[in-house]
């Protein structure tokens, strides 16, 4: 039996480019051409040179969380023991005042579940169980624009969810107006959207709506209703979900399921909170927002205890991974879509779209060891702008 431990943690930019840009909001729209952007691989390599990667967008690890949490309480420990490097770090968070984000403990968690891939020659998905090889994807589009041929209108939302089913996606999220839109936010612009949508593919595709965060409870209310009679599968996060009393109000009037949540802070210990309080009728916890694949575990399992189906927030092999071990997670969000971007075309620093659909909407999960995110190491190594 290997007796490595963690020799180093390493930090990777590099120069890429994205097809995406954020407005003042924060929401991702799209872009004409290709903008530059910034990647950063975290590496976690063991005494018998093993290692273990986690591929994300922007610069979340900054050096003091490297040098003041990260490091220490990794370095000279198990790689195997992921168990107890999590909890010492989210035992950290409480003393580090928001500087140790959970992005970063996710960042770290993926990594670790990367290596043991590697280390044992598996896929992660079937280390973490294995209950489906498959999954079908829903396609989420970005927020609705205002721009030429995007999503301006629910007519530009009715044809591109047509695009999008002969792609081969059996169920649609439609994003709607947000501002810094002109128009936006509109409840009734919303059902408009929806209900073209819905008049275009028919009875049998499976819809879900997430609208607008900041409606008020009687707005929130009156998109239920009207996603009653257009049979859409759920709808999430029409009002801040600080306020869960509001979504306990809107769950118990209305038989459209609502999911959530999706921002609020504090992992499953947050969510266990919501499902027994019955605020939401789907759970769900991102990769991302909630720490890593072994926290979001934790919240299938406490979705699974109260008979509710648990859905991954945010596309990524990590949600990957989650799907292959939760058999009450039942969807993909391939996200996030818009008619001015070619989803199947990856970006520069990967080898192929590593989570593509078939024809018929599934994601087939990754044969190779670790959490196969097709990182193409030699773009990276061409284009590495800083290590440390
Ligand atoms: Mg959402």
């Amino acid at each position: 039996m290997s007796s490595a431990v963690i020799e180093t943690v390493s930090i990777t930019e590099f120069a890429t480019t994205t097809r995406n840009w954020k407005d003042s909001e924060g929401h991702d729209h799209a872009s004409e051409e290709p903008r530059p952007a910034t990647g950063s691989i975290l590496t976690v390599t063991d005494s018998d040179g093993v290692s273990g990667t986690c591929l994300f967008a922007g610069d979340y690890l900054r050096p003091n969380v490297m040098e003041e949490f990260i490091r220490p309480l990794l370095i000279g420990r198990d790689p195997i023991r992921r168990e107890a490097i999590w909890h010492d770090l989210y035992l950290a968070q409480r003393g580090a005042y928001g500087v140790l984000h959970d992005r970063a403990l996710s960042f770290v968690d993926q990594a670790l579940w990367d290596y043991a891939g590697h280390r044992f020659g598996q896929p992660t998905w079937k280390l973490l169980g294995g209950y489906r090889d498959r999954v079908p994807a829903y396609a989420s589009t970005m927020c609705g624009d205002d721009v030429p041929g995007g999503l301006g209108s629910p007519e530009d939302y009715a044809a591109f969810a047509v695009k999008l089913v002969e792609r081969g996606f059996t169920a649609v999220k439609l994003h709607t107006w947000m501002p810094p839109v002109s128009f936006a936010p509109d409840a009734k612009l919303d059902i408009r959207a929806c209900a073209a949508v819905r008049e275009a593919v028919g009875p049998d595709i499976k819809l879900m709506l997430d609208s607008y965060h900041w409606y008020n409870r009687s707005d929130a209310l009156y998109l239920a209703k009207e996603l009653e009679k257009l049979d859409y599968l759920w709808m999430e996060e029409p009002m801040d979900e600080y306020s869960m009393s509001s979504y306990k109000w809107l769950a118990d009037q209305t038989s459209t399921l609502i999911a959530g949540p999706e921002s609020v802070e504090g992992k499953f210990r947050s969510r266990a909170e919501w499902a027994a309080s019955g605020s939401v009728d789907i759970l769900r916890v991102g990769v991302l927002s909630a720490g890593g694949i072994t926290p979001a575990l934790k919240v299938c399992a406490l979705a699974d205890a109260f008979g509710m189906d648990c859905e991954l927030h945010g596309s990524g092999m990590a949600s990957i991974a989650a799907l292959g071990a939760a058999h009450n997670a039942r969807w993909y969000e391939t996200s996030l879509l818009h008619p001015h971007i070619d989803y199947d075309v990856p970006p520069p620093h990967l080898q192929r779209v590593p989570d593509a659909i078939d024809r018929d909407g599934f994601v087939i999960f990754p044969d190779e060891p670790g959490l196969g995110q097709a990182i193409d190491f030699e773009y990276v190594a061409a284009n590495t702008t800083g290590v440390r």
